[in-house]
Parts: C-alpha cells; structure tokens; sequence
C-alpha cells in the first residue's frame, strides 16, 4: 500500500486526508493518505522517507522549507518558490505547485476580474501573484508587515503595508494571511477592511471550513464571496494526478473528491 501525508502546523483542521482517502477508496486504489503535524520545517525531508511516504502535501507554514527540501522543482513552483506537493520519484524528492491553478478553478465563475489586491505576503501570496501576472492581471499586496514586500515588488506588483496604503478600486479582493483561521482576527485593520471592501466586486478567502471574521464582513455588505473550500479542491485534484502519476483522469479525481465535502 502506498503512503500519502500532508505536512503543517497546525494540521489538525486539514480536509486532505478525507479529500485524497476518498479518492483512493471509490477508485479503488490501494493507497491511504494520513497527516503530520510537524514543527520545525527543516525536518521534512527526513520524517518523510522516516515514515516511507510515496507523495505529499505542505500546508502553511512550510512550504518555502518544502521547496527548500526538494531535489528537483518542476513547473510553476521554480517561478514561486512555494512548494505544496512532493512525490518521492525513486528516492528523490521532486516539488511541485498546485495551489495558484487550484484557485483559477474556483474564480472561473468570477467575470472581468482586471484588479486585483491580495492580502498577505505568504507562500501562497507568491504562488497568486506569479498565477495573476501571468495572465495580465494587475495585483496589489496589502501585508502586515513590510519584509516580505520585496519579493512582490521586485515581480511588479504595486505593495503596501498597514503604514502606507492607499485605498484603489479592485475586481476581487483575497484573504490569503492566516488571519481567521485559528482566531477571530481581520487580515488588516477593521477601518481599511471595512473601506476595501466597499470598494470591490468580488471577496476570495484562501481558508476554508469557516465563514472568517473578513468573508463575515464581505457577506454582510452583499458582496460576492467564495472561500477556500473551491481552491482546496482544485488544488487537491492537480495533486492527486501527481500522486497517481496520471493514471485517473482529473475529471474522475474530481468526481470521487466532491463526495469529500458532502462527509
Ligand atoms: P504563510 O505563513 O506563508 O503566510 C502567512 C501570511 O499571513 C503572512 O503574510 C503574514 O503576515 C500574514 N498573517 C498571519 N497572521 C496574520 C494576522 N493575524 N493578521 C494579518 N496578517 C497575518 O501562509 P500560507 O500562505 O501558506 O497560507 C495562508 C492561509 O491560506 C492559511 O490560512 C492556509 O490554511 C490557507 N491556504 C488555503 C488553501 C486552500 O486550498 N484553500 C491553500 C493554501 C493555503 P506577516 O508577513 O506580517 O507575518
């Protein structure tokens, strides 16, 4: 039986192991996907052959040691530097990037979205910036702090902190801090929250399993909204088919992982 695992801190919350088992068990894989929750980042590697994992998913806030740990990044990841799916190709570990396409899977219903502000400066951040770029999109980052701005400038986007922003129009706004995920807390002051969001068509939150204090918000104000749930599927299919090396097609991955969110 081959061994999958996803890898976090916190870990406990995660609908991976549902998502992937579900898969595996209507499709009749002889496979089963179980979690970790690891501390300090610099371990993976070595707890992942430890426990003979054949593929694995990185959730917050590891996925810059993951990419760190791979011997090989293949695709989007190597323009990131955020990795959030590692299969063990005989014996090495090979990185890959699944959340930014996961994300497009679920805005796909949102229309003429040119503007947009991400809020946060984290892995997944970096991985939606590079996806939006991409396509011609123009992106904002609102963070916390200034530190993590560089890497978002330096991409082309136009960067604030808390300190410096100045209020803009947007197509959709997302919550990618983890800010509501444990706790109660807006991503940014109730007063800037409160002046973005009524100056935004659309409202996207990266968690999912919980209205978040900002997507409550969003509601509130009749905004349209989506949470992480979509682009946790999304992803979860892209990785799926990397962890059956293509085998299943992804519209039968897909298939088998909705029944996951209806357990
Ligand atoms: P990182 O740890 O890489 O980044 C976290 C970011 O959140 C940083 O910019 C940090 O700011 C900011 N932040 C943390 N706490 C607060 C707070 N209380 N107020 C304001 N800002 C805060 O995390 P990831 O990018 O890996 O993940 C972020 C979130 O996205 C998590 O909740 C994760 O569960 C979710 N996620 C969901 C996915 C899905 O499929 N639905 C996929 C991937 C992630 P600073 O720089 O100042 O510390």
């Amino acid at each position: 039986m081959k061994l999958f695992a996803i890898f976090g801190d916190p870990v406990a919350h995660s609908r991976s192991p549902l998502m992937h088992n579900c898969v595996f068990k209507n499709a009749a894989i002889n496979a089963c996907y179980t979690r970790v929750h690891l501390q300090d980042g610099t371990k993976l590697k070595e707890t992942f052959f430890a426990l003979g994992l054949s593929g694995a998913n990185i959730t917050v806030p590891h996925k810059e040691a993951a990419f760190a740990a791979c011997d090989e990044i293949r695709g989007f990841a190597n323009k990131v530097g955020v990795v959030n799916t590692i299969i063990n190709e005989n014996g090495k570990l090979i990185g890959y990037n699944t959340d930014a396409d996961g994300f497009m899977f679920s805005i796909a219903a949102f229309d003429n979205i040119k503007d947009i502000l991400i809020i946060g400066a984290g892995g997944t951040a970096k991985a939606l910036a590079a996806r939006f770029l991409q396509d011609g999109l123009k992106v904002s980052v609102l963070n916390r702090s200034a530190a993590r701005l560089l890497y978002f400038k330096e991409l082309g986007c136009v960067t604030y902190d808390w300190k410096n922003f100045e209020l803009q129009n947007y197509d959709l706004v997302v919550n990618t801090t983890s800010a509501g995920l444990k706790d109660e807390e807006l991503p940014a002051p109730l007063e800037m929250i409160e002046q973005i969001l009524e100056n935004t068509r659309y409202v996207a939150d990266a968690i999912y399993g919980k209205l978040t204090p900002f997507l409550q918000m969003a509601q509130a104000k009749n905004i349209i909204y989506k949470d992480g749930a979509d682009m946790l599927l999304g992803q979860g299919v892209l990785a799926n088919a990397l962890f059956l090396n293509n085998t299943l097609a992804k519209d039968t991955i897909k298939r088998h992982m909705q029944k996951s969110f209806k357990l």
